[in-house]
């Protein structure tokens, strides 16, 4: 039997020569490619503050700890009460104890960055607590606790079979292991200092702990990346994701460790694959050895297979995108199902059965889709009216959007935490229904992720109004209009003119290619520039008439001069139609291009963050065909702008409805940076 440690195979998975060069004794290999290792006292959290919380809980000894946690889940009423007496507990007996024994010899900064992590531990573990709240409610006895929490740093061990004659030994210590009781799956989580970056290897090690627990107790466990010294200090790893890595990752790593350790202990001459990772290299001492400490060659074919099959598992199972993503996704769905439990209690008391009929979770906001029970008389209308109650029971800011859809009524609101969206994700995700036209833009993201384009050559599209109030989101959306729309098509193509009044919206804009002048600052000079573009649109409709063509679509299709569709860009409305001589004279320009223009190629944007019928006259609004709602004060506002409500519920921030020549949708727009602009210059 051929043995390996934990720490083995992630130097092997790194590199097969860095760990044939750790098996012939070379000492620090473990630490090559790693990015840092912080200031944190690692060995002092784990010794005396993590290792004596889980030994103390997993111990059937009484303590006093364990004894005024206990009282303290028996005695409070609520959350809050119940995370400040556990927390002012586990600070008690374990940091400060820490500190009278050993502060004296911890220098100050050890002692800031100590506090640090553990305070964010502690959060961590009185969030584990309230999760089996009700479990260690109903058992009064004190033995609930070695139920939930198991012994620290246990030494595992399982194995592998290589072949039918010869296994692997794997052996490994993990740090803390807890027991979900509620979902029934245990819980393993490594503690780490800074996240470097050093992802992979850190998942690699997560998953290689699961698979021991997994050999020992035929449970798959879930997995916590806890990084004590950042922000966001928890990476969720589902069992489910862990047991995929597992199969893909695990059985190629066993075979290409076996390979070179027999190979070593047979005294054999090793030939070792060069890793794949040139960064690695890179920052390799051994780079101008290796290749004549482990001489290539080419009938290594079986280990040449398994390093490329490990190279592209890891790749695809393994980045840090759709970490992300699926850490992001397993917090959205655990949020949604706890919301969604809430609701059916909540309408269950006000007697009112209604059933789940499942849920999304979008970037920003989560939508449960519930059936009202219509046979015992519950109406649509009747869930509706309760929305100041789901505000109460949610715990929300604002009260939920609730409205009747095909089969059921969905209930949004935003999630606790949400990922910022960008132009870019945006653009990305959405070309496969991206359309063929000069003058297209993503408008923004359903909730159930689908990308919606404007295009300004569609009949119902030529012309939009868009409204919110300040904080909506407004400009920001207007950049992402704008960048959208350049991003699209070259300067050649579509020549956009930017009128902002405000002065400050599209500053960073101003050496965009696409523009036709320079950013409109002013009434005069944006009136000067209207009536021209009117009169180029006239111009444009006697040129279509002689060449018999119905626009400029088929007019450039069989011309070798073509006419570059034109986009105008108003922030805030309001501010250009101040002075009441030149307002009239604005507006009429303004509706002859949203009523003409489309044909032309000419097209009109229109916002404003005053929705009011002053300012967003009936005509005005009869001419600008797709109308966008950001989040406004009031229900009028919403009804200025939609024909309906439901505005006035938005978060703000890009959230918002879409109608007018298009049917009713919530949406949630892009935030465009920086690198959005970079993204035009290098086209
Ligand atoms: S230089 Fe690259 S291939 Fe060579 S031992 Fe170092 S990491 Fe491995």
């Amino acid at each position: 039997m051929y043995k390996v440690n934990v720490t083995d195979l992630r130097i092997c998975q790194k590199c097969p020569r860095l760990f044939a060069y750790h098996l012939q004794g070379k000492t620090g290999i473990w630490r090559i490619g790693l990015s840092g290792s912080g200031n944190f006292p690692g060995r002092l959290f784990h010794d005396k503050i993590a290792n004596v919380f889980h030994e103390q809980m997993a111990s059937k000894k009484i303590t006093p700890m364990k004894n005024e946690m206990l009282a303290a889940v028996h005695s409070c009423s609520d959350d809050q009460s119940l995370e400040k007496s556990l927390s002012e507990i586990l600070e008690r007996y374990l940091f400060v104890q820490l500190m009278e024994k050993q502060g004296i010899h911890l220098k100050s900064f050890q002692i800031e960055s100590l506090l640090r992590g553990f305070s964010l531990w502690r959060k961590h573990v009185v969030q584990l607590i309230k999760t089996a709240i009700q479990h260690i409610k109903n058992e009064p006895s004190m033995q609930i606790w070695t139920q939930i929490f198991l012994p620290p740093e246990k030494l595992l061990s399982a194995t592998y079979g290589i072949n039918s004659n010869v296994e692997l030994k794997v052996n490994g210590k993990y740090d803390a292991l807890m027991v979900d009781i509620e979902k029934k799956e245990i819980v393993i989580t490594e503690f780490k200092g800074l996240n470097f970056g050093n992802e992979d290897d850190d998942f690699l090690q997560l998953v290689l702990y699961c698979w021991l627990i997994k050999e020992s107790t035929g449970l798959s466990p879930r997995g916590v990346l806890f990084y004590l010294e950042e922000e966001q200090p928890a990476v969720y790893y589902q069992a489910k994701e862990i047991t995929d890595a597992m199969n893909h990752l695990l059985a190629p790593l066993f075979k290409e460790a076996f390979l070179i350790l027999s190979a070593y202990e047979k005294k054999e001459q090793l030939f070792v694959e060069r890793s794949q990772n040139s960064d690695l290299c890179q920052k390799c001492p051994f780079n101008h050895s290796c290749d004549t400490d482990f001489h290539q060659k080419n009938q290594i074919t079986e280990r040449k297979k398994i390093a490329k099959k490990r190279a592209s598992k890891i790749k695809s199972t393994n980045s840090q995108k759709a970490k992300e993503h699926e850490n992001d996704e397993y917090l959205a769905n655990q949020e949604a199902e706890n919301a969604m439990k809430n609701v059916i209690e909540t309408f269950q008391a006000l007697k009112l059965p209604v059933k789940a009929s499942g849920y999304i979770a979008g970037p920003r906001f989560i939508r449960l889709k519930i059936t009202p029970q219509v046979k015992h008389g519950v109406i649509p209308k009747k869930i509706m009216s309760h929305a100041e109650t789901l505000q109460l029971q949610l715990e929300l800011q604002t009260a939920p959007l609730i409205k009747t859809q095909a089969g059921y009524v969905s209930i949004d609101f935003p999630r606790k935490i949400s990922i910022p969206l960008t132009l870019k994700d945006v653009w990305e995700k959405g070309q496969s229904s991206r359309p063929v036209s000069n003058v297209t833009f993503p408008i923004g993201m359903s909730i159930e992720g689908q990308i919606f384009w404007a295009n300004l050559a569609e009949p119902g599209m030529t012309s939009i109004l868009v409204g919110g109030t300040a904080g909506s989101g407004k400009s920001v959306f207007l950049r992402s209009v704008i960048l959208g729309l350049a991003l699209n098509a070259s300067p050649e193509n579509v020549k956009l003119v930017l009128i902002d009044p405000k002065r400050v919206s599209f500053t960073d804009l101003k050496k965009l290619p696409h523009l036709l002048c320079p950013v409109l600052m002013d009434q005069k000079s944006a009136l000067e520039m209207l009536s021209s573009i009117v009169d180029e649109m006239e111009s444009r409709y006697r040129i279509l008439e002689k060449a018999c063509c119905e626009d400029i679509t088929i007019y450039n299709k069989s011309h070798t001069t073509c006419m570059a569709h034109q986009v105008v860009i108003i922030d805030e409305y309001a501010d250009l139609i101040i002075d009441k001589k030149t307002r009239e004279n604005l507006e009429q320009l303004i509706i002859r291009l949203a009523q003409k223009g489309r044909a032309a190629g000419i097209h009109i944007i229109l916002a404003t963050q005053r929705p009011d019928v002053k300012i967003v006259t009936p005509i005005i609004k009869a001419n600008l065909q797709l109308k966008i709602a950001l989040k406004v004060t009031t229900k009028t506002n919403s009804m200025i702008i939609l024909d309906q409500p439901g505005a006035e519920y938005l978060i703000g921030r890009g959230d918002m409805i879409i109608g007018g020549s298009v049917p009713f949708q919530r949406l949630q727009g892009a935030f465009s940076g920086k690198e959005d602009i970079n993204l035009i210059f290098l086209k």
